[in-house]
């Protein structure tokens, strides 16, 4: 006797599947399942299914005045299970982060941002004096099943005259602390993004790599990828997208996608502003941009599945596969138009639309 058992379900790729829970795990998955259940839930015509939804950049400590918002409203409400903050604490408030993060029903981890009170203003990284690697170390000591990596936004508003060595830091804390998941996030210049890529490695986090900035990846006279930007990307930085207010541009996106270039893995950078104004929205929504950049549904789920579980060593997440956390977002496939809009005000009509139905977290059922 299992607690719930999921018939009648349905992978992107068509495949059939069903799917055994209990206390929070996946006990078994397979096309049939001949098992009784405390509670059957049954998918027949209810579109598809995929491990839940992991968004890797979000801003979700809702005592923040610049970007905030509220664990569950971009999570569970939105059919993302689990969500990333990206650096909106550092070592001196994110344990209060922490407290009230675990009160959300949606999953919520932290990336620390190497400031120590992270995003209260604009310029985190102007003052060196606020990058303490012992402060950092402490941190992560006390709290290492919530911060799952570190942030470093490396562009001119938030490194006033510090130029790279900001990143410099972040690498040496990263070296210091089992070299943890690194997430920078790139924009204007100083520093130049051949000096940020430069220092990133392999398994290394990019975020914002479609921004429309002339210090993004295009060259703006050739229209061409920078020759420094496909060497990062062959030595295998992660490329994030990070939409975000300023940070999507449909034209590069395509341009890259044209190239054979492909983002590693989607994300929002969801607060509350760009959630209720847009250009954010949701989860979904970016899905949908990616997809009418060219994206299959097939790529576009693994990117926000097992790739960021990969990505931020999430090692019972991001598949459906006995012993995983059963985390699983229950979504429509719906053919009708939509417009959409990137960042820079630019605009596509989308065809298809994603829409999640229901979410599952911990075993629990949420109606979307
Ligand atoms: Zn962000």
């Amino acid at each position: 006797m299992v607690e719930t058992l999921i018939k009648n379900g349905r992978l992107i790729d068509g495949s059939p599947i069903e799917i055994a829970i209990t206390a929070g795990k996946i006990e078994a998955v397979a096309e049939k399942l001949e098992l009784t259940a405390d509670t059957v839930l049954d998918l027949a015509g209810e579109g598809y299914l995929s491990a839940g939804w992991i968004d890797d950049h979000v801003h979700c400590y809702e005592k923040m005045k610049l970007y905030y918002d509220y664990p569950d409203q971009i999570g569970v409400e939105k059919g993302v299970t689990t969500v990333i903050d990206a650096g909106t604490t550092g070592a001196e408030n994110v344990r209060d982060f922490q407290q009230l993060a675990a009160a959300a029903k949606t999953n919520v981890y932290a990336l620390l941002n190497i400031s120590k009170w992270g995003i209260v203003e604009q310029d985190e990284l102007a003052d060196l004096s606020k990058v303490q690697a012992d402060l950092v170390h402490e941190a992560l000591a006390d709290l290492p099943d919530f911060i799952i990596g570190i942030k470093a936004r490396m562009s001119k508003t938030v490194v006033g005259d510090n130029g790279i060595t900001p990143l410099e830091l972040a690498k040496e804390i990263q070296a210091a602390n089992q070299h943890l998941p690194l997430m920078v996030h790139i924009g204007s210049a100083p520093p130049e993004l051949a000096e940020v890529l430069a220092h990133l490695e392999a398994g290394d986090i990019l975020t914002h790599c479609f921004n429309g900035k002339p210090n993004g990846i295009l060259d703006q006279a050739t229209e061409q990828i920078k020759a420094f930007v496909w060497e990062a990307y062959r030595k295998g930085v992660v490329f994030d997208i990070g939409h975000g207010t300023d940070s999507f541009n449909f034209h590069v996106a395509e341009t890259a996608f044209k190239a054979g270039m492909k983002a590693t893995s989607i994300s929002t950078d969801i607060y509350i502003r760009n959630r209720t104004n847009g250009p954010v929205f949701d989860l979904a929504t970016t899905l949908e941009k990616m997809r009418i950049v060219g994206y299959s549904w097939e790529e576009i789920i693994a990117m926000i599945t097992e790739v960021p579980a990969k990505n931020f060593q999430l090692t019972t997440k991001g598949q459906l596969k006995p012993g995983f956390d059963a985390d699983i977002t229950i979504f429509e496939l719906i053919e009708a138009q939509k417009e959409l809009t990137d960042s820079n005000g630019a605009t596509r009509i989308a065809t298809e639309q994603i829409k999640p139905v229901k979410t599952i977290i911990g075993g629990v059922l949420y109606d979307n």
